[in-house]
């Protein structure tokens, strides 16, 4: 069990009598005690493994308390370990600061209470669990997504063949018996055909969805100008058959891969397109930077969507209407999630019901960690 782990408790000071007092109060703790005579071998131990918690003497020849936990705080993987600093009881109060600006998280004053101690350094192995138990939470819960995407690939994949048979051989077994078959019958028929053909449909866009999470292509900067009018251009006839009107303010360049974007802007737009009432559509497209994120937005003046449904629309298969009255898988939404959420981003809604729809989501200037580390794990899969 993960919680049975033993943390480790890093002891640095110069008298190992010092050191010996301090680890007999621990002991009770149950943990895994590493003790350095000084600074530079402190910082050899947090070379090679991670720390719940630095104890750490401030007066100390050569590199004393506060030189080690600024070098400490340089490092990527000890920057935020948790430092508690011990001094005797007379420090002045500038001293104390110093340590703070270092970031000490706490002091211990010589000499030593034991509860005191015990009780503090308690705090911080149960934080240095609790955390341990969340990362590797994450992890187990990002692989079983990547085995659920690829079950959703893979059986998507793999159903296209045999529904591709159906359609076939039901249409060749209509014009074979075409002379026998009475009006009930190929209506019969015709309804299987249109099952396939729907189904058909379903399987590309659960395919489409799990290819998302599947990366190929590097993030690029990527015009967003260049990408809208790619999406406007390919949705031209139906632009001119609904007689929308479609504007844009200036778009930024963003870090993207592009034809994800592009499947992103497309899906808003022809939503927007598709669900327009009674008036032709007006289309609004711009972006704002706000807070470190480009905050893109897609505005309508459609049917608009009940405030009960934002977060269900987002839902793979969850549409607000039949295909009678509007034509969809219910996908759409789903894929434009999973590509913002890509990008390191999200993406939501807001809208009045019989008014209109303004769709937003944010994409991070900055690469987001998450990105970073499904790019690596992806790259790997694909190299
Ligand atoms: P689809 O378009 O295939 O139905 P989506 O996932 O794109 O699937 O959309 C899910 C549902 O959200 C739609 O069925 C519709 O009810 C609602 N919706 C999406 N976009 C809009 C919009 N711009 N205006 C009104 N309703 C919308």
């Amino acid at each position: 069990m993960l919680a049975e782990e033993k943390m480790n408790i890093l002891l640095v000071d110069d008298m190992p009598s010092k050191i010996l007092a301090l680890e007999s109060v621990l002991a009770d703790l149950g943990q895994n005690i590493v003790k350095a005579k000084s600074g530079t071998e402190a910082l050899r131990y947090l070379l090679q493994q991670d720390f719940a918690v630095i104890l750490l003497d401030v007066n100390m020849p050569g590199m004393d308390g506060f030189e080690t936990a600024s070098l400490i705080r340089q490092r990527k993987n000890s920057e935020h370990t948790p430092i508690i600093f011990i001094t005797a009881i007379n420090t002045n109060e500038t001293h104390v600061y110093r340590g703070y600006s270092l970031g000490a998280v706490d002091y211990i004053f010589t000499p030593v209470v034991p509860e005191v101690l015990k009780a503090k350094v308690a705090v911080f192995v149960d934080l240095a669990k609790k955390t341990q138990q969340i990362r590797v939470q994450a992890q187990e819960l990002a692989r079983s997504n990547r085995e659920l995407e690829e079950f959703a690939y893979v059986a998507s994949h793999d159903l296209q063949e045999p529904l591709r048979m159906v359609g076939s051989y039901t249409q060749l077994l209509a014009q074979h018996s075409k002379e026998h078959l009475d009006a009930e019958a190929t209506e019969y028929v015709e309804v299987v055909i249109k099952s396939v053909k729907r189904m058909h449909a379903l399987i590309n866009d659960l395919l489409e969805y799990s290819r998302i999470g599947r990366r190929t292509k590097k993030l690029t900067s990527t015009n967003c100008e260049d990408v809208l009018q790619a999406v406007m251009f390919d949705l031209k006839s139906l632009v001119t058959e609904t007689q929308a009107k479609i504007t844009h303010d200036m778009l930024p360049s963003v870090m993207a891969d592009n034809s994800k974007l592009y499947q992103l802007f497309q899906n808003l737009i022809s939503n927007a397109l598709k669900f327009h009432g009674n008036r032709p559509p007006k289309i609004h497209v711009s972006a704002t930077l706000k807070d470190g994120e480009w905050i893109f937005s897609v505005r309508d003046n459609g049917i608009g969507i009940e405030t009960c449904y934002f977060d269900r629309i987002f839902q793979v298969f969850q549409r607000l209407h039949s295909s009678r009255e509007y034509p969809g898988t219910g996908i759409g939404l789903a894929i434009c999630k999973k590509i913002a959420e890509f990008h390191g981003g999200r993406i939501w809604l807001d809208s009045e019901f019989g008014i209109g729809s303004t769709f937003y989501f944010a994409i991070p200037i900055e690469k987001s960690p998450l990105l970073n580390e499904s790019q690596e794990l992806a790259e790997m899969e694909v190299g």
